[in-house]
Parts: C-alpha cells; structure tokens; sequence
C-alpha cells in the first residue's frame, strides 16, 4: 500500500446513525474490502483507508489517503453514501485535517446523441455516442455514469452541479435513471465514443440494456465522469471479469505496453459471444461458458479464477476479478485471506447485483 500520510477526520450527528452503518458496510462490501467489528469499521484500497463508526447519533469518519485527490475522493463518497443511506442531515459533516482545501477531481456533464448502433455479438450492442468538447473523458478514468431518460425518447436536461459535485435537477420529474459504463473506445478529434451494453434480461424496465435494446441514431442520453482509478504498473496482470467487464478489459489490453504479461480470463453465455481481442504478444486469454446456467446462477467464472496459479512475489502481479457482487466478494476474501495478497495487488468488483 502507498504512504496514507494525510488525514481526515469527520463527524455528523443525525437521528438513525447505527442504521446508516449498516447500509454503509452492506454497499461498501460490494465494492472494497472491508472489516466490520461491532460498530467500527474500515475499507480499503490501494489509496484510500476510512475507518468509520457509530454511537448513539453521532457517525465518525477517519479518512487516510496519499493525496490530496485521493482525500478529496474519499470523503466525497463518504459524503455522498452518508446523503444517500441518512438524507440531507447526515450528509453535513463536520471535517478536520488534512487536504481540506484540494480540488475536486475534474468531472464533466456531457448531452451526448446516439450516431451508431451496432451488434458486436448476439447479446452485446455497441453504441456509438456523438457529443462536444469530449477530451475530458480521455483520462483519468475509464468509467462513465450514464444519465439514461425515464421515457423512451425523451431528453435529459441540464443539472445544476454543486460543489460538491452533486447534480441537482430543477425539475424533480427530469432526475435521470443513473448507471456506471465504461468507455470502451474515445475519439476526441472525431467527438465520439462508444459503450458496449450487454443486452441481459428480456423486457425493456432495466434502465441501461433496455436504453441500449431500444436505441436509434439521434436518440438522446447524457454522461457523468469519468469514474474510476488508475492500474498500478506491475509485471503480470491477473484479469478475469464477465461481460460487464469485458469492455474494461479490452481496453486495458489494447493499451498495454507490448512486453507486458497478461493472462486473461473472461464469462460469456456462449461460444457466439466471444470477441476477438487486440492484446499484446505475451498476453493469453481464455473464455469460459456459462450456457445453460443463467448469469445470477453461474459459477464458471470464479471456479475457472480460483484454479489459476497465482503466486509469486505480490509487488509484481496485479489482479482484476470483475463481475457479479456477490462472487466479487468472495473472490475479494480469496485473494486477502487465502493468498495473502496485500490489498495494493489486487481489485475485485461488484459491476453488477444479482
Ligand atoms: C465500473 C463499472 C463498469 C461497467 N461497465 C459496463 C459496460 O461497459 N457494459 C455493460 O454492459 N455493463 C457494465 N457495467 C455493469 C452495469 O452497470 C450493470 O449490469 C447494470 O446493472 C446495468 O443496468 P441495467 O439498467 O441494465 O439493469 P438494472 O436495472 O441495474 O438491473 C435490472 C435487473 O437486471 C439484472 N442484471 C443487471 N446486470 C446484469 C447482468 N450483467 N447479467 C444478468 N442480469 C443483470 C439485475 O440483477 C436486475 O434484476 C459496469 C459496472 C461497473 C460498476
């Protein structure tokens, strides 16, 4: 793990605290590693340490990061499940120490339209997206939030965005459905990127795959981020998701240095939704079938992950298990408590709740 050497302490009082808690640590679970004894808890990664606790109505946070960014990120999402899980009064902390004067990191709000749809396998469809000014999503983060209209068609207007980049729309009735894609390609020149939806489920509720099974050249959505946190170099890459993350993990091997190693393993339904990737020459992947089990039920990726060798010195392996959460979760455990592998070497994700 890098030098935690900054840090930050909050506080907030408001009715309902212990129950806050436990939503914090059932969703944070899903995502990071994290240790609960009682009512104290800490979750983890690479660059980021927050313990936080309850008593009677106060919650209290102690925040470690390597950074200002790193600070500022964390206690932006502390401060944004906190709203979420305990509404507004929960929301007002209260903090102290370090890096309180840091920027926030860059996100932008873009109206993007819908120029291409293609099928790239017979359950992923590809979106192209047409919008301005899109160099801002061209790094610091491969992920998205997507802003998808209530209804079929309609558009997503203009949010007001806080400072503490929190978007709040004038009109209640316009808030958008919200759901986390990743930009599988950008071109920044030409004012387009593309984002691959797996078509999964069979009716049109789901915001996302029904927004994609739906979409025609000219429909309307808009875009949040970009999201996410950068790889740590390392000398062999471990990568095993679903579809989900295949986009992720395509890009990532695209990218790659020619000499890197990879070893890559991914879920699909069937042999037909298997894609050819561009990877470098040292990289292997293997595809794992889950027909005729369904997406919630299958167990093929993770068995699959769990027989990979994966040992060696840990500064020199970094591992992506990306898919269901429930299966992130037990992989997460794997990783720390089977193998040892510090939390620096490895994320294993929720991408998507059974
Ligand atoms: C960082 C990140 C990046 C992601 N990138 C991509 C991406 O590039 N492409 C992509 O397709 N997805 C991606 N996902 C996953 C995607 O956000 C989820 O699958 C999301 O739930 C889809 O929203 P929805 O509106 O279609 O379905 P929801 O409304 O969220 O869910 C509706 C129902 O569908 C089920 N469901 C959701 N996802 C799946 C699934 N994968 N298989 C089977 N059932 C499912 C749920 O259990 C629920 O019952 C990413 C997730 C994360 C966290």
């Amino acid at each position: 793990m890098s030098d935690l050497a900054l840090s930050a302490t909050g506080r907030v009082t408001f009715p309902g605290a212990g129950d806050v808690f436990e939503k914090m640590c059932a969703h944070l679970e899903e995502h990071i590693d994290l240790r609960r004894d009682g009512s104290t808890a800490r979750a983890e990664t690479a660059d980021v340490r927050i313990d936080f606790s309850w008593r009677r109505e106060t919650f209290e946070i102690v925040a470690r990061a390597a950074d200002d960014a790193s600070m500022v990120a964390v206690r932006e999402m502390v401060v944004s499940h906190l709203r979420e899980f305990g509404g507004e009064a929960a929301g007002k902390v209260d903090w102290t120490g370090a890096a309180l004067t840091a920027a926030a990191p860059k996100r932008s709000y873009r109206r993007l339209t819908v120029t291409g749809v293609a099928d790239i396998t017979p359950h992923m469809r590809r979106l192209t997206l047409a919008g301005d000014d899109l160099a801002v999503f061209a790094r610091g983060g491969v992920h998205l939030r997507l802003l998808l209209p209530h209804t079929p068609g309609a558009d997503v207007g203009e949010p007001v965005i806080t400072d503490a980049d929190r978007m709040i729309w004038p009109q209640e009735a316009e808030q958008p459905q919200v759901r986390v894609y990743t930009i599988r390609r950008i071109d920044v020149a030409a004012g387009t990127l593309a984002i691959d939806f797996l078509l999964h489920g069979e009716d049109d509720h789901c915001p996302g795959a029904g927004f994609a099974r739906r979409a025609r050249a000219g429909d309307r959505l808009a875009v949040y981020g970009p999201v996410g946190r950068d790889v740590p170099p390392a000398r062999r890459y471990v990568l095993a998701g679903d579809e989900t993350a295949l986009p992720m993990i395509a890009r990532m091997l695209e990218e790659m240095p020619a000499e890197a190693r990879a070893e890559v393993l991914l879920e699909c339904d069937g042999p037909d939704d298997e894609l050819v990737l561009a990877a470098p020459g040292n990289a292997t992947i293997r595809w794992v079938h889950r027909r005729p089990a369904p997406a919630p039920a299958s167990a093929a990726l993770e068995a699959a992950f769990r027989a990979l060798p994966i040992a060696g010195p840990a500064e020199d392996i970094y591992v992506i298990f990306a898919a269901e959460a429930a299966a992130a979760r037990r992989v997460r455990g794997y990783l720390r408590a089977d193998l040892g592998l510090p939390v620096a070497r490895y994320m294993s994700a929720g991408f998507w709740d059974a």
